[in-house]
């Protein structure tokens, strides 16, 4: 639902996709249970302005961290978590855990990431061995092969929505699209550094100063690894990823399920992409027994493909090499790191400072450990008790739904039958996953960053590949329980609610109910409206890829949800840039979705709160709401969300209650003011 300190992001499913999203410590601690009435600002009307009627008055007095992108209350909270995995981290590093277990492993990884004397007296040693191996190939054939054996699982299209990797490309293993019980070999395009195709081709103002910085960022870091000529080469690079962006699905086509259905055997590859030796391809990769794929963007590996054979071999080295080191540079000596920093941080996102190392180190545990970590703080962070009430509200959350969705007229029976279905055998993981991923085949040491990120994901690499062809778990989560975030997957029609979501202030169980369904229950009704939104509504109740609506059912649907699509394309961050409704549209439909259902749970629950400085129990859910959203984001940091993310920025998600009729009753608002839509103006999906 939001994104994550990851550089990927988050998206179909989950709640926010924080790309560059980074949190801190000064956002308003909550001291009582309920709204923050301190956050509103009253001298703007709710019917005008929604958003900084909620937040404004935090919005004012909130300034954003120098080693921040952003703010919010999810930044509050991820901090939280980061402190508390950071403590667990320091007992664990200090208990002296045998050797080869998993919480040496945890703290092996941490201190070999604190060694900074160390990497510095190691140099660009450890890269140069992989940098002399690029310089050795000697043809295209053996191109082919290197090019094969930078393929790790390091993309996800519908639990991260992570469409693309800086390698050539990308392998997701999920469950199959026309075989959901099985997991399936995805390959997605790839081949760039910058956030989105979008980077390369728009004549924006903005985009053409990044482009530029780009290519003296290159240069720079070729000349740190040693190698000569940089700019010449960086020019040659860049030409080349301009060529590959040109070949690349947009964001909007890529959320398109049936495009991406594309079933390629082996012998595809050489009639369907010529140019790249995928013979070769796929025995670098150690695929060379995968008998079938389905290639996501079909179009970008033909494109992809033909750009092997038409451009120059020592090019292709030479972006082999960048993005070997680029991959690499923020675990070589600091000067490495400073400069992918003076980019990627302060000019990409405009944060002016890094991170502390060891909240970076916390990150890395995270990523490449995250379940050791996860089972101590399940364990040590989330009661019994908060789990039986999020599960309480869940299941008043479906029935929400399944009243609505038994309540609509125009939905034929055996739409509404499947629908049902879908409802009915939702797997919903509250707090923590049943099962933990097994770390034994990754090798970790003490004195080896450089290794331990080589290995770490090679070992998810060959964990993934191993699963391929085996049965489907579908309890299995995609997310850990100290993430901030909430996801919904499609392909085992499965939801995760991490048991760092479900603390104050999204889940108080302390807090009034209004509250609490305005926060986490309009998060749990968006996690579940994905379920029938615009990809939902491509999966039955099996997670298999098949169209289960009528025609007609499917017509009035999506001629609804163009309503939205267009009333988010009115809305302009910037003069030069306006949202995408269409890039937006399955997260804005589970933003009205979410927050029409959480109003009905509220209700059913019968709970009233008292007034709290004179707003009335309905106005304090739709606060609650609204005060999910109070960000403060980074003029870069917001361009590259609007551009790459699927999500809306935090003032429009929160405008959505224009929609709701519920929120009409509760503030009044009048004809002439800016949200005010009229009754048939409203869009109102379920
Ligand atoms: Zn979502």
């Amino acid at each position: 639902m939001k994104a994550s300190h990851k550089l990927s992001l988050c998206a179909f499913c989950c709640l926010v996709l924080f790309s560059l999203l980074s949190r801190s410590q000064n956002t308003p601690i909550q001291k009582e249970h309920g709204i923050v009435t301190s956050s509103i600002d009253t001298s703007v009307k709710p019917g005008d302005d929604f958003y900084h009627f909620a937040n404004g008055n935090w919005i004012k007095h909130t300034d954003i961290p120098p080693d921040r992108a952003a703010m919010d209350v999810w930044a509050k909270l991820g901090d939280l978590s980061n402190q508390r995995m950071a403590d667990l981290i320091k007992e664990i590093a200090s208990s002296n855990a045998g050797a080869g277990s998993e919480l040496r492993k945890v703290a092996d990884l941490y201190n070999s990431y604190m060694d900074e004397q160390g990497i510095e007296a190691k140099g660009v040693s450890p890269l140069k061995a992989r940098l002399d191996a690029i310089a050795a190939i000697r043809d295209k054939k053996q191109l082919a092969r290197a090019l094969g054996e930078t393929l790790r699982a390091d993309v996800d299209a519908l639990n991260n929505t992570n469409f693309h990797t800086p390698n050539l490309f990308g392998l997701w293993v999920a469950p199959g699209f026309n075989d959901s019980d099985h997991y399936a070999a995805y390959l997605m395009q790839g081949g760039v550094i910058l956030p989105d195709r979008e980077y390369y081709l728009s004549d924006s103002e903005s985009m053409q100063k990044i482009r530029l910085q780009y290519q003296t960022h290159m240069a720079a870091m070729l000349k740190l690894a040693g190698l000569s000529n940089p700019e010449a080469r960086a020019k040659g690079i860049f030409d080349l990823e301009l060529a590959i962006a040109k070949t690349h699905r947009t964001l909007a086509e890529n959320e398109d399920i049936h495009k991406a259905n594309n079933t390629w055997t082996r012998s595809d590859f050489s009639a369907k992409a010529p140019g790249l030796d995928w013979n070769e391809y796929f025995s670098g990769a150690g695929m060379s027994n995968v008998k079938s794929f389905i290639v996501w963007q079909s179009e970008a590996f033909t494109g992809e493909s033909a750009l092997v054979t038409s451009t120059s071999l020592d090019t292709w080295k030479d972006w082999l090499s960048f993005h070997e080191i680029e991959s690499y540079a923020g675990f070589l000596p600091k000067a490495f790191a400073d400069e992918r920093f003076a980019f990627f941080g302060k000019e990409l996102s405009g944060t002016p400072q890094q991170r502390p190392r060891w909240q970076r180190g916390v990150f890395l545990v995270d990523d490449f450990l995250g379940d050791a970590i996860g089972k101590v703080y399940a364990e040590k962070y989330f009661p019994a008790s908060s789990k039986e009430q999020a599960q309480a509200m869940v299941a008043n959350l479906i029935a929400a739904f399944r009243k609505r969705i038994e309540a609509l007229t125009w939905m034929s029976a055996s739409t509404k039958a499947e629908a049902e279905a879908k409802l009915s055998t939702l797997y919903v993981g509250i707090g923590y996953p049943e099962t933990w991923h097994d770390y034994s085949n990754y090798e970790v040491k003490a004195d080896d960053l450089f290794g331990n990120i080589w290995r770490g994901r090679l070992a998810e690499y060959h964990r993934q590949v191993a699963r391929l062809g085996k049965p489907v778990d579908r309890k299995e989560w995609s997310m850990t329980p100290q993430t901030v975030n909430a996801v919904n997957l499609p392909l085992q029609n499965a939801l995760n609610f991490p048991a760092a979501i479900l603390q104050p202030p999204f889940f108080d169980p302390k807090a009034p109910a209004a509250v609490n369904y305005g926060a986490i229950g309009t998060v749990i009704g968006h996690e579940i409206s994905h379920t029938f939104d615009t990809e939902g509504s491509a999966f039955d109740s099996k997670g298999r890829v098949r169209n289960w609506w009528t025609p007609e059912d499917l017509k009035h649907f999506e001629a609804s949800t163009a309503k939205l699509a267009a009333q988010y394309d009115t809305y302009k961050p910037f003069p030069d840039l306006s949202m995408n409704g269409k890039q937006t549209l399955g997260e804005n439909i589970a933003d009205v979705a979410g927050v029409s259902a959480a109003y009905d749970g509220y209700k059913a629950s019968g709970q009233v709160a008292p007034a709290v400085d004179g707003y009335s129990s309905d106005q304090q859910f739709f606060i609650a709401f609204g005060q999910n959203w109070g960000e403060k984001l980074r003029e870069a940091a917001l361009r590259q969300q609007v551009m790459t993310d699927p999500h809306s920025p935090g003032e429009y998600r929160a405008d959505t209650v224009r929609n709701i009729d519920a929120w009409y009753n509760a503030f009044d608002p009048k004809p002439g003011e800016a949200l005010y839509l009229a009754p048939g103006e409203r869009v109102r999906i379920w």
